[in-house]
């Protein structure tokens, strides 16, 4: 079952600069939800927040109902939370394939990660003929798309991912996001996607939120907001 995720009031801050400053906001189970805006709105800091990797000063992260707290990183994945951080956070050094173990580090038989590993290069053909080539060296666009199947090893019912579209050709861009819609609709996965092309991801996602330093200034389904004149004008390049 795919999960539901809600931040309600979520302050966060690193030292005294403070970054998100009562952001609330929700993906239904099964849904896609966008978060956008500018450059240091605060889109990857309320993903951090989320998988535990920065703590929140004040308010609260629900996974289905349950609070996070306090949970660690390491928690917060065996709950079935997956991130695609920024800068994709593939191991360079290691091969394809040995980046999609580390991935499955969650799944308790090698026969279960070996299985998993091979529903990835299904739902990713073009890594499969690079199993075992250098994670450091491919191409940018298939550094995203694994970056996406090491996360999605541990099989999550909500996936984090931070601007899968940085650095990747466009046509390539296109491609992961109908291969993000599929993975939606048949693995069971929620999705929080932060993204800077706005056009792409209110093309995507249900729902979207808009951040706005550090506060959410917008929010609305999809078709509602490309309607809307301040997203067109900030936006959509209108
Ligand atoms: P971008 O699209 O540029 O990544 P963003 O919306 O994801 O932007 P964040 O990365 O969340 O924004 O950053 C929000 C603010 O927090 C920015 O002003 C940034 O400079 C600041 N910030 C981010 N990380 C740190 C850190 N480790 N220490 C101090 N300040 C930070």
């Amino acid at each position: 079952m795919p999960h539901k995720l809600e931040l309600q009031s979520v302050f966060a801050s690193y030292g005294a600069t403070s970054v998100l400053k009562d952001v609330s906001l929700r993906v239904a189970a099964g849904g896609i939800t966008a978060l956008l805006g500018a450059n240091g709105a605060g889109k990857t800091t309320t993903l951090r927040v989320i998988s535990g990797v920065l703590r929140a000063s004040a308010g609260r992260v629900l996974v289905d109902g349950e609070p996070l707290a306090s949970r660690s990183p390491h928690a917060v994945a065996k709950l079935g939370v997956g991130h695609v951080p920024d800068g994709r956070g593939t191991l360079a050094e290691l091969s394809v394939e040995d980046n999609l173990r580390v991935g499955g580090w969650l799944l308790p038989r090698d026969a279960q990660v070996r299985e998993q590993a091979e529903r990835m290069y299904e739902i990713f053909p073009a890594l499969k003929p690079r199993r075992l080539q250098q994670a450091g060296t491919l191409s940018g666009g298939e550094q995203q798309m694994l970056a996406i199947a090491r996360a999605m090893m541990p099989r999550p019912q909500l996936l984090l991912l931070d601007e899968p579209s940085f650095g990747v050709a466009p046509l390539v861009v296109e491609r992961i996001f109908e291969v993000l819609r599929a993975i939606n609709r048949s693995e069971g996965v929620s999705i929080l996607l932060v993204e800077q092309n706005a056009k792409l991801a209110l093309r995507t996602a249900d729902y979207a939120y808009v951040l706005d330093s550090g506060r959410v200034a917008l929010h609305g389904d999809s078709a509602q907001l490309r309607e809307n004149e301040t997203v067109q004008n900030s936006y959509l390049g209108a």
